[in-house]
């Protein structure tokens, strides 16, 4: 072991006396120069650790390498960990991503309702106790055609309330073919669990008749539960009962029918793509009691499970005590109401809704965007290999991925760094891009990046691209 370079290694204070050191510390102040310091000597600490004895001496040595180094921890300290980033995938509804960014009107009721107070639970015209979900419902019960309306945290969360509210200790009839996994570990078997209610399993993964959901009803049935299976598909011999019929049947036996829809596509929302997708306003029409959806997929806003449909079935939920565990905090409140009033008072406007901008984006356009990304950046690499192709983007997030939407990307060259390489330099720039890599070739998917981006992702595919 190393221990005498170990021994050697400067001390905190030592290098905070470093004459240098001062202007590091009135620059960056001295907590911070401190957690630097502490973090540089941590640093070298390891070093001499991992090379054992074999590692030659720089230990002792209070110079410039650490001014360098002090001075790059006081950046990397000083950075928030949650950042914006590009998404250059071409996924709209990017999960990991932070789903759907948010209009501008939504954007600046956040910021107005964070900054100070605000009658979140306050009704100013009586002076008494409001309710904060009253900022909503109206606009959910109107866009959806609903007799009430609810909203929680998400919509596992929707989902996790709907089952103990209304079936907690008794029977919940599902297909076999709706048990499905939604991305990070959102199973609705464990959900059902969760709540105390009994799954009954019906049908088989491909096939589930009307009849099986008939024989599975009992005196301790509750409620019959439908599922998009929005990420993935079951083809060739399939068979599912439409949910008129499960509406009919749970009717016939005074049974509620609760759906959930996952990604909330709305009617009228005039998206070619999403043309053949269950519509929340459809299910509603059809006679489901209860429809859950995300607020942050296909609507466009922020993150919140949105619950729509009968008066005592919504009411049930609303007066279950979880519901104060999953409630909806008062930014997210702030963006969904302006979210919701975009598409109920000024649909005429619903393009400034960034889901849906990218969702309705025609291939015309990206084209044009590609080739004009290519102009710019051949303008200032004169030698960079980059052009428009045409390529296909995905919605995402578990809603519809298998959907594809045919857009422009622009393919860059990195012959002299491969694709990986060029890939992780784009990731790990300011700000980060994240692109599409395909038969090992980088993509940046113009569907997914802002025109406000472009400046700066020119910028980073420059930084990146300079060896
Ligand atoms: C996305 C999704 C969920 C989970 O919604 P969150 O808002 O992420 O909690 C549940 N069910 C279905 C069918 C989904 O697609």
């Amino acid at each position: 072991m190393n221990e005498a370079l170990l021994r050697a290694l400067p001390s905190v204070d030592e290098m905070l006396r470093q004459p240098w050191m001062q202007d590091v510390i009135r620059a960056a102040g001295r907590s911070l120069a401190v957690r630097a310091v502490q973090h540089v000597i941590a640093a070298r600490r390891a070093v001499l650790l991992a090379q054992g004895s074999s590692g030659n001496s720089t230990a002792g040595i209070v110079g410039e390498l650490d001014c360098a180094a002090v001075m790059a921890a006081v950046e990397q300290l000083s950075a928030a960990s949650l950042r914006p980033l590009i998404n250059a995938t071409g996924i709209i509804v990017h999960t990991n991503l932070g789903r759907a960014p948010l209009c501008e009107t939504a954007l600046d009721a956040v910021v107005c309702t964070a900054r100070g107070y605000s009658n979140l639970e306050f009704d100013s015209e009586r002076g008494s106790r409001g309710h904060r979900i009253a900022h909503i419902a109206d606009c959910v019960r109107q866009l959806c055609g609903a007799e009430a309306a609810f909203a929680v945290n998400n919509n596992a969360a929707a989902v996790l309330l709907c089952l103990s509210a209304l079936a907690h200790g008794r029977d919940v009839i599902v297909s076999r073919g709706e048990l499905v996994e939604i991305g990070g570990s959102f199973r609705i078997p464990d959900i059902m669990q969760q709540s105390g209610a009994r799954l009954i399993e019906v049908g088989t993964t491909n096939r589930t008749h009307l009849r099986d959901y008939r024989r599975a009803i009992s005196a301790s049935s509750a409620l019959i539960f439908k599922a998009h299976t929005s990420n993935y598909r079951i083809v060739g011999f399939t068979a599912g009962v439409a949910l008129e019929e499960l509406v009919a049947l749970g009717r016939e036996n005074g049974i509620p029918v609760a759906y959930d829809m996952g990604s909330g596509c709305m009617a009228g929302a005039g998206i070619a793509a999403l043309r053949d997708e269950p519509t929340v306003q459809d299910a509603l029409a059809a006679g489901a009691d209860l429809v859950m959806f995300s607020a942050d997929k296909l609507l466009g806003g922020p993150q919140a499970g949105l619950i729509a449909g009968r008066r005592e079935c919504v009411a049930a939920l609303e007066n279950h005590p979880l519901a104060r565990a999953l409630r909806l905090d008062k930014m997210a409140l702030a963006a969904l109401e302006q979210t919701l009033r975009m598409y109920v008072y000024t649909p005429e406007r619903l393009d400034e809704v960034p889901v849906v901008r990218m969702l309705r984006a025609a291939p015309e356009d990206l084209r044009r965007r590609a080739r004009s990304f290519v102009r710019r950046l051949k303008a200032a690499l004169p030698a960079c290999g980059a052009r428009a192709v045409q390529d296909v983007s995905q919605v995402g997030g578990g809603a519809c991925p298998l959907r594809e939407l045919p857009t422009w990307a622009v393919e860059l060259d990195s012959v002299d760094m491969g694709a990986p390489e060029l890939e992780r330099r784009l990731r790990q720039g300011r700000p980060a891009v994240v692109a599409r890599i395909k038969n090992d070739r980088i993509l940046l998917d113009m569907r997914t990046v802002a025109p406000h981006e472009t400046a700066q992702l020119l910028k980073a595919v420059r930084a990146a691209l300079a060896l």
